[in-house]
């Protein structure tokens, strides 16, 4: 909107009603909505009832004079511009009004050009003024709005239970609420700008910032966790997520601090629980089996009926199988209790796996199956590790190429001394695994069933515990397989300086 297509309101205030008319004309063609006074008491009144933009006053008026009615105006509204129209007798009259803040004067008589000249300036300056005030309260506003939803927005933070901490892409911390100083102790006042490792001394946490920040151009649906426990001691679960600009640019990351304190807690009753179960389970099933072999023989020897014996043989398989669950069961909340690993001393691989292979050799017989190991003619350095847990991880792989794989098939287990490690691959030709179960094998109560597998026994317990304790060691395990060709694990174990070193 501009002064030239706006209409504004103009009063003329003047006793002579010639003056008034005149005034009214001139300014009616130049686009002006003219309202007319004829003393000061009737100007204030349009003054307070109209929104006008400009007085042309006559200074010499019976009753109120222009002086004070000026003074009045500027009162009610001091937006309000004055021209003071006056004779030359009154002109040290005009002087002080323009002191008193009139916009103009024009002497009378005056010329219509004239008149329109100076009450076009006026208005120009009268619009500038307004828009000049328009935007100083839109910016007012915005600043309000702006500090509103800013302090909105910090409410909200802070009064999440869970902690907030935003980096900008080069790392540094850009805001953190309250929660998050709570869970690490910081002070209140800590500075934003710095870095995580200046307030916290987890390198675990560290890296995983910065890993996050490293990787961000690269864009995975999985979101990156890390476990910690904070320094007030709760469990915490941290989520990264990327802030991406409208470009998708990397503008920063979310890391959102979750109390998992509560569910771990759970974790360990369930563990415990689990364990104890177990344990108690595991004797009086030990006995059941013996005292039915004792009945089995017994019954051989007496020669009782073929399908009593039959019975309880396959009772026996039974407990069998839940004496391998229960011991699995075990196993598993030992690894969860970090207590797998019960004496920690340098362990000779080579004459480890002899012994095991040795131990399996009479059902491979049975199967009539072949199992061989194969090594280097070669002395091999000792891995640091819990000779039992030892025994369990490669118990587990050799028992099951022996159970997957047909009779008359081959198992070989080799040995091999690479650069700072020890690498056993278990390989066999038996029923092999798709690629799809090669993904799902390592996680608990998995197990493949198929035509060929279908009733064989197992847990699905035996690869999440191998895993487990592997990962423990510092060593690793992974899958070559083929449908109906055979499978290879192969495990790998650190020697040396990466071996596990506490238990
Ligand atoms: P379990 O043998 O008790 O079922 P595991 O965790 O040891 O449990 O194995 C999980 C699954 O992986 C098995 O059910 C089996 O289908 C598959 N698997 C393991 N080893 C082999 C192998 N050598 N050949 C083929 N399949 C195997």
């Amino acid at each position: 909107m501009t002064e030239q297509n706006e209409t504004w309101n103009v009063l003329v205030v003047d006793d002579e009603e010639n003056i008034r008319l005149a005034v009214e004309r001139i300014l009616t063609k130049i686009g002006c909505r003219v309202f007319k006074a004829a003393d000061g008491q009737e100007a204030l009144q349009v003054v307070k009832s109209e929104d006008i933009a400009l007085v042309i006053l006559d200074l010499k008026m019976p009753g109120m004079d222009g002086l004070e009615v000026q003074r009045q105006i500027q009162e009610i509204d001091e937006t309000v511009l004055v021209i003071i129209i006056t004779g030359y007798a009154t002109i040290e009259t005009a002087i002080e009004a323009m002191r008193q803040g009139a916009y103009d004067f024009i002497p009378k008589p005056f010329e219509t050009d004239h008149l329109r000249f100076v009450v076009r300036r006026a208005l120009q300056i009268f619009y500038l003024q307004r828009e000049r005030e328009r935007l100083a309260e839109e910016s007012r506003k915005t600043l309000f709005d702006l500090s509103t939803e800013k302090s909105r927005t910090r409410t909200i933070m802070e009064a999440l239970p869970n902690g907030v901490m935003v980096t900008n892409n080069q790392g540094q911390i850009v805001l953190m609420n309250q929660a998050v100083k709570n869970q690490f102790n910081l002070d209140n006042e800590c500075s934003i700008g710095n870095y995580i490792q200046d307030y916290v001394c987890d390198s675990g946490l560290c890296n995983f910032v910065q890993e996050t920040i490293q990787q961000a151009d690269c864009p995975s649906d999985d979101i990156p966790t890390y476990e910690l426990e904070a320094a007030n001691g709760s469990d915490l679960l941290v989520e990264a997520r990327p802030i991406l600009g409208e470009e998708g640019s990397y503008l920063g990351s979310v890391f959102i601090f979750v109390d998992i304190s509560a569910i771990k807690q759970l974790d360990r009753l369930k563990s415990e629980f689990v364990a104890k179960v177990s344990h108690e389970l595991r004797s009086p099933l030990s006995t059941i089996h013996e005292q039915m072999a004792l009945v089995i023989q017994d019954m051989l020897e007496q020669a009782s009926s073929g399908r009593d014996q039959q019975i309880l043989s396959r009772a026996q398989e039974k407990t069998k199988g839940l004496i391998s669950l229960v011991e699995d069961l075990l196993d598993l909340s030992r690894l969860e209790a970090g207590a797998a690993f019960q004496e920690i001393k340098p362990v000779r691989i080579d004459t480890l796996l002899e012994e095991i292979v040795q131990g399996f050799d009479s059902q491979a017989e049975h199967n009539r199956q072949s199992l061989k190991l194969t090594k280097q003619d070669r002395e091999y350095p000792p891995v640091e590790a819990d000779e039992k847990a030892l025994e369990s991880v490669f118990n587990n792989l050799i028992g099951n190429a022996l159970k997957y794989t047909p009779e008359g098939g081959d198992i070989e287990v080799v040995l091999q001394s690479l650069e700072d490690n020890l690498e056993i691959r278990i390989k066999d030709n038996g029923f092999g695994i798709s690629e799809r179960d090669q993904e799902r094998i390592f996680e608990r109560f998995y197990r493949v069933k198929d035509d060929k597998t279908r009733f064989i026994g197992g847990t699905g317990l035996g690869l999440p515990i191998v895993k487990g304790m592997l990962d423990d060691l510092n060593g690793s395990i992974s899958v070559e397989s083929e449908l109906n060709k055979g499978s290879t694990f192969i495990v790998k174990l650190p020697v040396g300086s990466e071996t596990k070193e506490e238990g």
